[in-house]
């Protein structure tokens, strides 16, 4: 056990650590724990004996525009300078993700292609975004079309795989994540200046971020098993909300995913890192991990990806009204918790869509701003 007067930490994915380690370096003493046999979170991944590298809960990319995140981050890891880009199969194309003028091009023949980029250029300028449940209703009768054809072959299908509604069902900031681009740049995270994976893996960053003498770290270990209240200085829970409070006020939603993850003996499997599927099969994406490190093996590891309400691990939040209130009432459960402060941190406990980047930056703000005052 650790000493008395620890900080415990309830999770030990990129939130849980990235809280642990900052305390550590403030010269804090931090115990925390996992029920998992793992560090990492969902962002676990390793190399099997071939070799071969393997996210185990799907792609993960690091991407931010947040100087401090990376900086912070950089004193754990290398990175390499993979540049993430998607693409779908609709029908016999490979489509860039998200939509653009690539996109355009590939979808349809040049004249209209042409004709339909001028159009696009001239209503909202070269190097914008727009979201396709706008460009869906534009006035323009053609670009309205495009924006239909986009909207059918790219979103419908694939929002209802991963969230079981349709994308005018389900909070615009799911959608709106992925805009229609008027721009020749194919890079699915254009907006953020660092980007990589790595090089030697998350898993390994997230050891280098636990290895202070001031860090405990107890897996397969559940919160029953060290919670005492009056054991440590406060909490940091990273875990989901309702599980932390025993479902008492109900069980909130989380979107489920499951992999199936195979090995296949050849040196390339696919024409990408990512291939969606909009359309076709019941899976929404491929993955095969060797591309993000630049492995070339005879062998490479390929995960088809799979979204459900009861099957597989917890990985996305899903924004309902009944859900936001839910979540809103066990924080004001843990805002009566007064026997020693609780704070609840990452997409899990806050119940938000948070990338790695905004996990750790929470996580940072969380000890500067609230914790050590
Ligand atoms: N989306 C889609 N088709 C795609 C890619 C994304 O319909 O080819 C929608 C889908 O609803 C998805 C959302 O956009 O859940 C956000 O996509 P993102 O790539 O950000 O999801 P993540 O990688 O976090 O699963």
């Amino acid at each position: 056990m650790a000493e008395k007067k620890s900080h415990l930490v309830i999770g030990a994915g990129i939130t849980g650590i990235s809280a642990a380690r900052r305390l550590a370096d403030i010269g804090e003493q931090v115990l925390i724990i996992d029920k998992n046999n793992h560090i990492g979170g969902n962002c676990y991944d390793y190399f099997d004996s071939n070799g071969n590298y393997i996210q185990q809960y799907g792609p993960h990319i690091f991407h931010t525009s947040n100087k401090k995140v990376w900086h912070f981050l950089s004193r754990f890891t290398q990175w390499n300078d993979y540049r993430h880009k998607v693409v779908a199969r609709v029908e016999s194309n490979l489509l860039v993700v998200p939509f653009n003028l690539t996109s355009l091009k590939t979808a349809f023949d040049k004249d209209k292609s042409r004709y339909l980029e001028t159009k696009l250029i001239n209503r909202y300028g070269l190097e914008h975004s727009i979201s396709i449940l706008e460009l869906k209703k534009d006035s323009d009768p053609d670009i309205k079309k495009l924006g239909q054809f986009v909207y059918e072959k790219i979103f419908l299908n694939y929002t209802v795989k991963q969230w079981d509604y349709k994308p005018d069902q389900i909070d615009p900031q799911v959608i709106n994540r992925v805009p229609v681009m008027i721009s020749y740049d194919n890079r699915y995270f254009r907006y953020d200046k660092y980007q990589g994976i790595p090089k030697k893996g998350f898993s390994k960053m997230f050891d280098n971020m636990l290895n202070h003498p001031c860090i405990e770290i107890m897996l397969e270990t559940d919160l029953k098993d060290v919670l005492s209240f009056n054991s440590y200085k406060n909490i940091i829970a990273t875990s989901p909300i309702d599980e932390f409070f025993d479902y008492k006020l109900g069980a909130l939603q989380y979107r489920k995913i499951y992999l199936d993850t195979k090995q296949h003996n050849c040196r390339s499997y696919q024409e990408n890192s990512v291939i969606n599927y909009p359309n076709d099969h019941n899976y929404t994406r491929i993955t095969e991990y060797n591309k993000f490190l630049f492995i070339e093996n005879n062998s490479t590891v390929v995960s088809k990806e799979y979204a459900s309400w009861s099957k597989g691990f917890v990985a996305y939040p899903v924004f309902t009204d009944k859900n936001i209130n839910l979540k809103n009432e066990y924080l004001k459960l843990a805002e009566k918790q007064k026997k020693l402060p609780l704070f609840f941190a990452g997409r899990l406990a806050e119940f938000k869509y948070y990338n790695m980047d905004n996990a750790c930056e929470r996580a940072l703000k969380l000890v500067d701003n609230e914790i050590n005052r």
